[in-house]
């Protein structure tokens, strides 16, 4: 993901280069003629993001999921799942703009539900969608140490509320405190109102989520309408939620 593919040299001085971005170049930057002045590529917010994975040491193991590396342990389930999430990615562009826009793995521990959260967001970085990478006890710890600096705190929960594409990985891990629900029903309202896609994975099943927090729940719910992936009981037995709500 992050590094770039190297100069082809041919024979002589014949060489072909390729880039990640073919608009830019690579650059960032794109002419625009009606203003004479160099646009901000859209390959920028994705390449944001890259850093600040980077930054975090998690970037190798990040790009490593994908989903030819999942493991499905050659359970239909786990199957059907990963068919799920490669359909979603496949939709992505048609359903960005709809309500139910998002997709969320929710429930039994050991079902690969943060592998394909990942493998989908390398999948959209890969056509320059800008994922941003949220790992939920991490993010949470760290805003609530910063609440007291009110100008850092909405900067920071700012990235949150206004990525193009979220994967909240992990929801609600641990101890679960009023300020926790309060963070997350400000950054998942946020995104609920403006109509911008989540992936979302937790140990939490969809009726779990709505008793610790209904508001939150429910936005979830209809948000991943159609692609909400539950893993019940053993055996990776999973349900794909419609629900009404
Ligand atoms: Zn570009």
């Amino acid at each position: 993901m992050n590094s770039y593919p190297k100069k082809n040299l041919k024979s002589g001085c014949e060489k072909t280069e390729s880039f990640r971005c073919p608009k830019c170049k690579d650059r960032g930057l794109v002419y625009n003629p009606e203003t004479d002045a160099m646009d901000d590529c859209e390959c920028r917010e994705r390449t944001l993001y890259e850093t600040i994975l980077r930054n975090s040491g998690i970037s190798e193991a990040f790009r490593k999921k994908t989903f030819d590396t999942f493991q499905d342990k050659g359970n239909r389930e786990l199957q059907k799942t990963k068919i799920a999430a490669i359909m979603y990615c496949k939709e992505f562009k048609q359903i960005q703009d709809n309500v139910s826009n998002s997709i969320a793995f929710l429930g039994q521990v050991g079902a690969g539900k943060t592998h394909l959260s990942i493998a989908i967001a390398n999948n959209l970085m890969s056509e320059n969608i800008g994922v941003l990478y949220m790992q939920y006890r991490d993010v949470i710890t760290q805003l609530k140490q910063n609440m007291l600096d009110e100008y850092y705190y909405q900067k920071e929960i700012s990235k949150y509320k206004n990525a193009t594409v979220l994967l909240i990985d992990d929801l609600f891990k641990g101890k679960i405190t009023e300020t926790d629900i309060n963070i997350m029903f400000e950054i998942i309202n946020y995104r609920y109102l403006k109509g911008c896609p989540m992936i979302v994975s937790s140990e939490y099943t969809s009726d779990k989520l709505l008793n610790i927090d209904e508001a939150i729940g429910s936005r979830i719910i209809e948000k991943c309408d159609g692609r909400m992936i539950e893993f019940v009981g053993g055996n990776f037995n999973h349900r794909l939620n419609k629900r009404a709500i």
